[in-house]
């Protein structure tokens, strides 16, 4: 029974002057120059950062190899400042995978900005909690297991705040002995920076028409596993990525292996989207990939420690959305600001947040509110974050156009003729095509794909790896992930597609299950891990992630 509107009891206000929704990369970034600002203008700004993990860091995933740029931008001496990043690169490789050969393509045919001397890599998740500290010092108010559930607007339409969802509703609507209601925080600006395919972000998106004469957003699935590796076979610096098999050539994806701290191994496998094949589980592919030649040796008499995925952007440049509406600005992977063939984005995050900042305290300061911060688009458009997508932006449409090999050498090229003719490049932008949900074939002209079977020490069945996850939900509230019509998913996803869902979800949460000769559609939301892939996949658009309670979700540890 759904709580009657007549029980429930109004929620209580707090007003601010920014309101950011995510403490990822981007949105503490964003809080942490408004404070900058403030103090150097000798002013008052109060900002709050909501994050729906239990803490900060607790939902970011990430490969991850920084570009500092970002971080020298916002606070040039984190070094001094004790920041979690401690391992430069030292040695960086790029290799093409067959069954069991590999090519290493040499490092001087790859276009200058592929390079990883000067950067670092790290947890970032442990990067984000250390700017967490960082804000809190300056005065920003973090409240970590508050997931923003509800934009809130104006009688003009303007966007004025955000309200936290109510806690303690029970599974069938109504509430509990834990029931509170949820808050408003009400800014002059709200900066969204919930990372790729916010939920609040695909709201605010389709009521302001953000996308409109825009390229589609295209996305990738990233998995990943944290190692500790034996000593012997640590090299603390080496940076490693892979294109090729286990993927056929028509499907794009990659592979991402780096070696840090004590005895650490981020391993990881990219498979994108616009994949075709329903039959496709990007998860054994990652798990077959552990089982390269090139590759499994590095796991032995290692442990595997953590587990995770999430989705990222890839479509680069021409997917941007427009970035301001009234009221607020998406930042950083909410607005798809990541570097593809770089596979690199909390640089971008940063720039964004900074830039997001630098508007709306312009703004505050001018006397305004709630208006559209078109300084901070303006900003991006003629900035670092255009310029490094522009040099890259045929990479995708190019992979997926012609396949991962020649794909890949085409847009070699085209990104050596960006570095080499900057600005102008060969002089087109291509474009993406459909969007990434309605790429897959019928099963009925799919092939099925057989994949072995977990070995229990180097390769993992799925729900194994996901208790490394450390996810949590409380089991009694309504389902996070939303199906708007059941018979469809029967008619469509099921009949027509043979269930991607049960595949393409990196935590098993779907499931087509027989009972009493009927189908039913199985949802075990309490293993979510906020990756998102559902809500870009599902072939008709027919599940909404929204947020669960606050604080469920993974809680990753290092990543
Ligand atoms: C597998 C993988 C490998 C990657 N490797 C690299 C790499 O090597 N180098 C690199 O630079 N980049 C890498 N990236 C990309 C990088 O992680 C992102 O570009 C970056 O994290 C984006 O930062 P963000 O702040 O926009 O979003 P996120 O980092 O996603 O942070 C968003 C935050 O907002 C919170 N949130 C979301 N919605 C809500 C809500 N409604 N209410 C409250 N809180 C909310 C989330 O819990 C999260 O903490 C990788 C990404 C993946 C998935
Ligand atoms: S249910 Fe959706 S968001 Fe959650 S882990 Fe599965 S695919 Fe990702």
């Amino acid at each position: 029974m759904a709580l009657a509107a007549t029980q429930t009891p109004p929620r209580e206000a707090m007003e601010f002057d920014v309101v950011v929704v995510g403490a990822g990369p981007a949105g503490l970034a964003a809080a942490i120059r408004l404070k900058q600002l403030a103090a150097a203008g000798g002013r008052e700004l109060s900002v709050v950062v909501l994050e729906k993990g239990s803490e900060v860091g607790a939902h970011i995933l990430s490969g991850a190899v920084i570009d500092p740029i970002g971080l020298n931008a916002l606070i040039p001496d984190w070094r001094g400042k004790g920041a979690p990043i401690e391992t430069p690169v030292s040695d960086d490789r790029f290799y093409f995978l067959g069954p069991a050969g590999r090519l290493r393509i040499p490092n001087l045919l790859m276009p200058p900005l592929m390079r990883n001397h000067g950067n670092y890599i790290v947890s970032l998740g442990n990067v984000c909690r250390w700017l967490g500290e960082e804000a809190t010092a300056l005065g920003v108010e973090i409240y970590p297991g508050f997931a923003a559930a509800e934009v809130l607007y104006d009688d003009r339409g303007a966007v004025i705040g955000v309200a936290t969802g109510d806690m303690g509703i029970g599974r069938d609507g109504a509430p509990t002995e834990r029931f509170s209601r949820g808050m408003e925080l009400k800014g002059k600006y709200i900066i969204v920076a919930e990372g790729a395919r916010g939920s609040l972000a695909k709201v605010l998106t389709a009521k302001f028409g953000l996308r409109e004469g825009r390229e589609p957003q295209k996305f990738g699935l990233g998995l990943k596993e944290l190692w500790e590796v034996a000593p012997r076979q640590h090299r603390p610096g080496l940076v490693q990525h892979t294109l090729g098999w286990p993927l056929d050539d028509r499907t794009g994806g990659g592979s991402f292996l780096y070696h840090y701290g004590a005895n650490l191994v981020s391993v990881g496998f990219v498979v994108h989207l616009n994949y075709a094949n329903p039959y496709l589980s990007p998860y054994q592919e990652f798990q077959r990939f552990k089982t390269h030649p090139l590759i499994c040796d590095t796991f032995a008499g290692g442990r595997r420690i953590g587990y995770g995925a999430r989705a990222l952007t890839e479509g680069g440049l021409q997917s941007i959305p427009r970035l301001a509406f009234p009221g607020g600005v998406l930042v950083g992977c909410a607005a798809g600001f990541m570097n593809v063939p770089r596979i690199k984005g909390s640089h971008n995050a940063m720039l964004s947040g900074i830039a997001a900042a630098e508007a709306a305290y312009e703004a505050i300061a001018a006397g305004r509110a709630h208006d559209r911060l078109e300084a901070y688009a303006a900003a991006v458009t003629a900035g670092a974050i255009a310029r490094d997508l522009r040099r890259v932006r045929n990479a995708k449409p190019m992979l997926s156009k012609f396949g991962t090999m020649l794909g890949t050498a085409l847009s070699g090229v085209d990104m050596w003729a960006n570095t080499l003719l900057p600005g102008i490049g060969f002089g087109y932008t291509l474009k993406h095509g459909k969007p990434d949900h309605a790429t897959l074939s019928s099963a009925s002209q799919a092939r099925p794909i057989s994949y072995p079977r977990a070995d229990g020490s180097l390769t993992f069945d799925r729900l194994t790896n996901v208790a490394f996850s450390a996810t949590n939900h409380e089991e009694d509230q309504p389902l996070h992930l939303k199906v708007r019509d059941l018979a469809l998913q029967k008619q469509s996803e099921h009949d027509v597609y043979a269930g991607p869902s049960s595949r393409y979800c990196p935590a098993g949460v779907y499931e087509w299950l027989e009972e009493g000769g009927k189908l039913r559609f199985q949802i075990n939301a309490q293993n979510c891990v906020h990756c998102k892939t559902c809500d870009i996949k599902d072939p008709n658009q027919n599940i909404d992630w929204v947020v669960p309670e606050g604080g469920g979700g993974p809680n990753y540890s290092g990543m």
